[in-house]
């Protein structure tokens, strides 16, 4: 691995440069910001989604209750 600031050659992937000190990226830290960001997505499309899904099963039950009895199972 060579650092992008000072080009040193290194032996062991350290967090800072040991010949300018200079933060390096590690591959770890990188998977994780994209894990991060990958479980911020993840919510942000779950919670739109199930939103989605709320108001327009409140909105039908509200409409048509018994015409769809059969997909409507839950006890009241
Ligand atoms: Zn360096």
């Amino acid at each position: 691995m060579k650092c992008p600031n000072c080009g040193q050659e290194m032996i062991d992937i350290k967090d800072f440069c040991i010949n300018c000190g200079a933060r390096l990226k590690t591959e770890k830290e990188g998977i994780s910001l994209k894990a991060l960001l990958l479980i911020f997505g993840l919510i942000i499309i779950v919670t739109i989604i199930a939103c989605y899904l709320i108001m327009h099963y409140n909105e039908k039950k509200e409409i048509e209750p018994y015409l769809n009895k059969n997909a409507i199972t839950e006890k009241e």
